[in-house]
């Protein structure tokens, strides 16, 4: 069961400095990411303080995986972007 693992995410959300503006699920996990570039390390954060820091990302869980989505804010609505195992 995803819920009960460790997710992934960028710094600027584990620090709640940005919001969630991209999501892609992997075989393994989700990654919540801001959509800027990053130099540092991916974070673990569990999904609950992801629910907690945002809690409309209880809508993107059906996503499938090895898909992305996107939103252009917090209030925009999520576009599915592609499927990442087609992107070569
Ligand atoms: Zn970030």
């Amino acid at each position: 069961m995803i819920g009960s693992k460790k997710q992934i995410c960028c710094s600027h959300i584990l620090n709640k400095e940005r919001d969630i503006l991209l999501v892609v699920r992997t075989e393994e996990y989700f990654q919540f990411l801001c959509g800027e570039a990053h130099d540092d390390e991916p974070e673990l954060i569990d999904l609950n303080e992801i629910l907690a820091y945002d809690p409309s990302i209880e809508h993107v869980l059906e996503l499938k995986e090895n898909h992305l989505i996107e939103r252009e804010s917090i209030d925009g609505l999520w576009i599915l972007r592609y499927d990442i195992h087609a992107e070569d």
